[in-house]
């Protein structure tokens, strides 16, 4: 693949770092001469001396009782600057996860990188890829965090509507011959998109995931009209079914996916990991961005990530997101049934009608995306009239490439409250519908 094109003008003139770039090599070379030398005075490093951070060392204690305990070399290096890329045994723990999992078809010209949160790696790829007025093709609904990273470039949007099995490969098929033919890709003078973003999994605010064939067929559009697939999958481990559906990478033979990886869901959102994962040519000027702009995700997150890998094991990790996958899936029924009573099954049994609203069943992740039957716009009752009935959730709106156009979609998310208030804020809401009717 000639990964040239995808890459704008402002990300192929980063170069790498001169001083980040020899920090390895320079470190190297100082352990080498002072072992056989010791009497070399070593003044390249641009390093604050850790003698005089205040802390000495740190112990985490986990909930199953054990300790991750952080002193000596560990504490040093969960205190000092780092390598870009990403801390050498968490890299190595993470590369043999994504092996493991996704086995790439490409693994030898994969790499990967840890940044900050997967937020931090979708905007750096984002802001490698796109021009201004470029068009951008976004599964629709999307999550509001891409449109945030989007909406600056003031992009011509090519949004494909998702069903009950997300992103409809024959509307995305469509979209693309209605305007393009798949030699465009070739031209540099094309307008042709470069990037397809999707959020395969449980999706944001859907909760829908895209199963295998239809990964297939997506693919196959990409390949047809040269697409680099964005695979953000911060739900990959919060999927419902028994098997995890085989991601995008696992079945890129080409070299055009790049996959977004979350640890905020499964370990910590506060400690702010992520990782990419992608052709080598596609990661380094994201590497390169991260250089200039914060040298590394926090080394004391990484260590202490690493630690629990390795007094875990990897199928330590792999259980603990079994039973983390085994909460969501019991808060997600506990919210159907919810939905079901307050929504449905009351309206059918007192009118015989259709209830108020109707929604898919997730898939994955923590959202219910609902859809008022017989309300066209639930931005004004949510914004204006929600909090006075002690329920809060997001209006659809917010999850569309043009927020302008009335939607009578609203997401709610079973991560946090009780059965008890998941209750109560759904009869709270059907409240709140039914006065908004007769409005
Ligand atoms: N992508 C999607 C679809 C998300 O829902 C989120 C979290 N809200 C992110 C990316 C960012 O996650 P992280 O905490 O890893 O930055």
């Amino acid at each position: 693949m000639n990964y040239s094109r995808y890459i704008n003008s402002i990300s192929a003139a980063r170069k790498a770092s001169p001083i980040r770039e020899m920090k390895p090599f320079v470190l190297l070379l100082a352990k080498l001469l002072t072992q056989g030398s010791p009497d070399l005075v070593f003044l390249a490093g641009g390093v604050p001396n850790p003698n005089m951070f205040p802390f000495q060392s740190a112990s985490i204690k986990l909930r199953d009782g054990s300790n991750i305990q952080l002193e000596g070399k560990l504490i040093n290096d969960a205190l000092q600057y780092g390598p870009t890329q990403g801390y050498g045994p968490l890299l190595s723990q993470l590369k043999e996860m994504q092996q493991k999992l996704h086995n790439p078809p490409c693994w030898t010209d994969t790499e990967v990188l840890i940044t900050n949160g997967s937020q931090d790696g979708l905007c750096k790829a984002f802001e490698m890829m796109v021009n201004l007025n470029d068009h951008v093709i976004v599964q629709e609904p999307v999550y509001a965090g891409t449109l945030a990273i989007l909406n600056p470039f003031k992009p011509k949007y090519i949004p494909v509507k998702c069903d009950a099995n997300g992103l409809i490969p024959d509307l995305l098929r469509k979209s693309l011959e209605n305007n393009w033919k798949s030699e465009d890709a070739q031209s540099l003078t094309s307008d042709i998109p470069k990037v397809l973003y999707v959020n395969p999994a449980g999706a944001n605010p859907t909760g829908v995931s895209i199963p295998l064939e239809r990964r297939q067929e997506i693919y196959q559009i990409a390949k047809d009209f040269d697409l680099i697939i964005f695979e953000d999958d911060p739900y990959y481990f919060l999927q419902f079914d028994k098997e995890r559906t085989p991601s995008f990478l696992s079945i890129d033979t080409d070299g055009r996916v790049v996959r977004f990886d979350s640890l905020s869901k499964v370990l910590s959102s506060g400690i702010r990991l992520g990782y990419v994962t992608g052709p080598r040519a596609l990661i380094e000027p994201i590497s390169y961005h991260m250089q200039v702009s914060v040298l590394h995700a926090s080394s004391l997150s990484q260590v202490l990530v690493s630690e629990l890998l390795k007094q875990w094991g990897q199928e330590g990790f792999l259980g603990h997101v079994d039973r983390v996958q085994k909460f969501y899936l019991q808060q997600r029924e506990v919210m159907l049934k919810a939905a079901e009573t307050h929504l449905t099954a009351y309206h059918k049994l007192i009118f015989l009608l259709q209830g108020l609203a109707e929604w898919n069943v997730p898939q994955g992740g923590m959202f219910l995306w609902i859809k008022c039957l017989e309300i066209s716009d639930t931005r004004s009752m949510i914004m204006e009239r929600a909090l006075k009935k002690d329920v809060i959730l997001l209006p659809g709106r917010e999850f569309m490439t043009d927020p302008n156009q009335p939607c009578p979609y609203m997401r709610a998310s079973f991560s946090l409250a009780t059965p008890e208030n998941i209750d109560r804020g759904f009869r709270n809401l059907a409240e709140l519908i039914r006065e908004e009717i007769e409005l």
